[in-house]
């Protein structure tokens, strides 16, 4: 039987790595596919249009809310992020795992709306480490960096709801337990219902003499 693909939400407070994680998994195995949000959050240094985001203005990002474009948004530290609908429905159709990348409203929407899919949430090792990621990324100026954490402070209330932590101390590590687990995910008897039910029906069948 071939598995069908399935949609996997990582979230997991700022400076985490998920970033960082998501480009590693996509370098090291072939067969996920990452979503590329739309937000309203200016580039950083070194990110392009298309790469990491679709930037874009808050006029054209609730046009595309208006068009039904977008599977969810929410709002994280006064800006719009959003998953674009067009490219996770084509992929999931092709049998792709899709990946979104997502903080945790959006998640939880996700959730309602695919109650298969899976939800990973990252967590860095400890929270001087965090704070060391975030200020050695220099992304962010002071008064960012503190939004960000206190938004993590809340973010933290809602772990429960992911189906896996995963903890990045080790990059190369969590990449390839991240791997395993969404592996792993594949052969949970809720996400084969199809295929249980075809061999129900067959020993059914079986059983009857036909
Ligand atoms: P996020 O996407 O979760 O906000 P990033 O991927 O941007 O986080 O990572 C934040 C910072 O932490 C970056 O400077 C990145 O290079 C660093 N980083 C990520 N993972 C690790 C790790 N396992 N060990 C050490 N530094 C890391
Ligand atoms: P950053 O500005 O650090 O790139 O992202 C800020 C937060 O927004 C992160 O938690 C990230 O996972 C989240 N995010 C990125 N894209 C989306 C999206 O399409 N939808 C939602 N709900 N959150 C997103």
């Amino acid at each position: 039987m071939k598995n069908s693909g399935i949609l996997i939400v990582v979230s997991g407070f700022s400076g985490a790595g998920k970033g960082t994680l998501m480009k590693r998994l996509l370098e090291k195995y072939d067969t996920y596919s990452l979503s590329i949000s739309m937000t309203t959050r200016e580039p950083r240094l070194g990110e392009t249009d298309g790469k990491e985001y679709f930037f874009v203005t808050k006029e054209q990002f609730e046009q595309k809310i208006t068009e039904n474009g977008l599977v969810e948004h929410a709002v994280y530290c006064d800006n719009y992020y959003g998953t674009p609908r067009n490219y996770v429905e084509e992929q999931l159709i092709k049998g792709k795992d899709v990946i979104l990348e997502i903080e945790i409203q959006g998640a939880l929407k996700v959730k309602e709306m695919f109650p298969d899919a899976l939800l990973l949430f990252v967590m860095p090792p400890s929270i001087e480490e965090l704070r060391r990621r975030l200020n050695g990324r220099g992304t962010e100026t002071e008064e960012v960096i503190e939004k960000r954490l206190q938004r993590a402070t809340e973010e933290a209330e809602d772990i429960e709801a992911y189906e896996y932590i995963v903890i990045n101390d080790d990059l190369e590590v969590c990449v390839d337990e991240m791997h395993q687990m969404i592996l792993a995910s594949h052969n949970v008897p809720a996400r084969n219902m199809k295929f249980i039910e075809n061999m129900r029906n067959d020993l059914k069948d079986l059983s009857k003499g036909e």
